[in-house]
């Protein structure tokens, strides 16, 4: 039973921001996916392909990648009478057709789509959900719900605010199942805001990209002192930790950090070396519970990478730095940069990719924490692919605006379906068993 037909359309992410949705139609029915899209983007990333005319959509539109499935992908795809079971040889197919190392010539945005449509009609091929096929693809026989990691502040280049450090995040890591752990981040979420309410007033309350709030803050240790009372207040304290995506290349400047980034008078005096860089975050460990940083420096600052996980037993994320991509992973496993693998799927542009990325960063002894865009859409395919390769953690926003609840909503349904047998990662969200 091979595909019938691929046909790609516009449609628009959480920003407002054009972007690809892919259907793909076997004699089982239609199915369909989107593609999510960064605004914090690695230099080394998979190439979004966006048609760079100004007078529409302000550069950003995507009738280049859309036209490469349509007239190209497509019917290459179906001359080839792959079966929407065969993932790798079909997202092998595709690669070799673009022939480009980033996926430039199609787009990763343009396979991508195309890719995660395949997953989903060869799940409905085998009959079984998604997440049963990805954990198929990947050779994992033991499904594990992963801790959401709840991004309830936002800064850096998501948020208006002063805030240079992305994102705080908090995670349940004492729930007792998943469902517990969406009642811990919801309860703090509305504490929070009371929290924010009360200190800064209302009109602080308004939210980023990610559904977490901005308040006009400078001070990154503010930030973690509301996230702290927040937990206090539900009644949390000791069973939800706190997470951070620093996302510092955003703010790395001639070789030092600018925590005031965003405004364009900031006294460079108070730059940061990596090394002052570094003893914040420690204070920031040492007075917190924060069990894991993301992008603590900028992408090519090697060594300050190797000194902070040298440093410290919590787990550090490479985002910007490994771009999901296994030459930048292996780069970081030699050098010892971090111990976790931030994986998302239009970084490196297959679904094959990103399980072998997965696979690549465990043999290592690292951790995988699958992650959503910040401009994202309704499709909820994380979801499936974070419980299929149960890496034991997922970060896909606040738990507030519906396309972040969409993938949390959706590890609800298959807690459910798993019923008695459902397991949570937990304590042991960084090598789940
Ligand atoms: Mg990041």
């Amino acid at each position: 039973m091979p595909i019938k037909s691929i046909f790609a359309r516009n449609i628009f992410d959480s920003r407002g921001n054009p972007t690809v949705e892919v259907d793909l139609v076997t004699d089982l029915g239609l199915f369909r996916a989107a593609v999510p899209s960064g605004a914090s983007t690695g230099v080394h990333e998979a190439l979004e392909l966006r048609d760079g005319d100004k007078s529409r959509y302000h550069g950003k539109s995507v009738q280049k990648a859309i036209d490469n499935i349509n007239k190209v992908i497509a019917p290459e795809l179906l001359k080839a009478g792959l079966e929407v079971t065969q993932q790798s040889e079909i997202d092998e197919f595709m690669i070799k057709l673009d022939g480009t190392e980033n996926k430039s010539k199609f787009g990763a945005n343009a396979i991508l789509g195309v890719s995660l449509a395949v997953a989903k009609a060869g799940a409905a091929k085998k009959g079984v959900p998604l997440y049963k096929h990805l954990a198929a693809l990947a050779g994992n026989d033991n499904i594990i719900l992963p801790v959401p990691a709840f991004n309830v502040i936002n800064g850096g280049s998501h948020a208006g605010n002063k805030l240079a450090m992305q994102e705080f995040m908090i995670l349940p890591t004492g729930a007792s199942n998943f469902t517990e752990a969406m009642r811990m981040g919801s309860e703090v979420y509305h504490h929070l805001k009371k929290v924010i309410n009360d200190k800064f007033g209302l009109d602080a309350t308004a939210v980023g990209d990610e559904g977490g709030f901005a308040p006009n803050i400078l001070n990154n240790k503010d930030a973690l002192d509301l996230i702290n009372e927040a937990i206090a207040k539900a009644g949390y304290t000791g069973k939800i930790d706190i997470g951070m995506d620093v996302a510092a290349s955003e703010f790395y400047r001639d070789g030092s950090y600018d925590l005031d980034f965003k405004n364009p008078q900031s006294d460079k005096s108070k730059w940061l070396s990596p090394d002052k860089l570094l003893g914040l975050y420690q204070e920031f460990v040492k007075d917190f519970p924060i069990v894991s940083i993301e992008d603590p420096f900028d992408q090519d600052d090697w060594n300050a990478w190797a000194a902070i996980t040298a440093a410290t037993n919590i787990q550090i994320v490479g985002d910007d730095l490994t771009v999901t991509n296994p030459k930048r992973i292996q780069t970081a496993v030699e050098k010892k940069a971090c111990n976790c693998l931030l994986l998302k799927v239009n970084q490196i542009g297959t679904v094959t990719e990103s399980i072998k990325a997965h696979l690549l960063a465990k043999q290592n002894g690292w951790g995988t924490m699958v992650s959503h865009r910040s401009g994202e859409t309704e499709d909820t395919f994380i979801a499936d692919l974070v419980v299929g390769l149960s890496t034991g953690q997922i970060k896909t926003g606040a738990p507030c605006r519906s396309e972040r609840l969409a993938k949390y909503n959706q590890i609800l349904r298959i807690e459910e379906e798993l019923g008695a047998g459902a397991k949570y990662a937990g304590k042991s969200f960084r090598k789940p068993q």
